[in-house]
């Protein structure tokens, strides 16, 4: 259902393959731009490149181009694709960004590097005794939920400061900052800026906010790390879950 004029030909390339190497260097363009514009350093803002649903083929222009942060969004999709890549690419670090059950800790923490959605008791709970069992301790993230939407994970806004507290102090899990999605119809800035009051009065550092639509935003309200898929890698067709 494209109709011809739907589709940017400006960086895909004969048979509808994006131009992946051109793609990334538009988007670490960008976000420099918008760091340097906000009187931030531009190496303060991490880009994880977000893979999901592609193969591990369409990984590697951008591994070959330098890209060594990249997100997914299922914990089996990434154990299908990263392991072999890993073997070429050792020094990779892998972000999950999408929903964890209980029942898949234990393989999310094997696979990630980095877990961007911690969002319930349940969860950190299993999370720092599978962690003290294996003897590896990814680096975590909070999940908030700054929309309260029905639909979405991570902890409600007013519930963060209990929830940020439970996980350091109670879990002691390693916790490097917050994480949302906001609403798609709503301005994202907004969301951002209360994720970054939230994670500032509990001396957190680490903001993982904006996507492909928003991330020179979110690097204008302090963004260390942006999820940027579409705009790297191309359209999904695939459903995401
Ligand atoms: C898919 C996804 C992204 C990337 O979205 P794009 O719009 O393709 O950049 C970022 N964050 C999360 C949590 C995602 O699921």
């Amino acid at each position: 259902m494209t109709s011809p004029d739907s589709a940017s030909t400006a960086t895909v390339r004969d048979g509808g393959v994006p131009d992946i190497a051109a793609n990334l260097a538009e988007v670490q363009g960008r976000l420099a731009a918008a760091a340097a514009e906000a009187g931030r350093d531009p190496a303060e803002v991490t880009l994880v490149a977000v893979g999901k649903t592609f193969g591990g083929e369409r990984m590697i222009p951008a591994l070959e181009a330098g890209q060594r942060v990249f997100g997914e969004n299922r914990v089996q999709e990434a154990e299908d694709k990263w392991p072999a890549l890993r073997e070429t690419y050792p020094d990779i670090s892998l972000h999950l960004i999408g929903p964890l059950q209980s029942n898949k800790v234990r393989k999310a923490i094997e696979v990630f590097d980095v877990i961007e959605t911690v969002d319930r008791p349940k969860l950190a709970r299993a999370l720092a005794r599978t962690m003290d069992e294996m003897g590896k301790r990814p680096g975590c993230f909070i999940q908030v939920n700054t929309g309260a939407e029905d639909q979405k994970a991570g902890v409600l806004p007013d519930a963060a400061d209990a929830f940020i507290a439970q996980c350091r102090d109670d879990f002691q899990l390693p916790v490097l900052g917050l994480m949302c999605i906001p609403p798609v119809d709503e301005e994202p800035s907004l969301h951002f800026q209360l994720l970054a009051e939230i994670a500032k009065r509990n001396g957190l550092s680490g903001l993982s906010m904006g996507m492909s639509g928003d991330f020179e935003i979110a690097a204008q309200f302090g963004a260390t790390h942006v999820r940027v898929g579409s705009a790297i890698f191309g359209a999904r067709t695939k459903p995401t879950l």
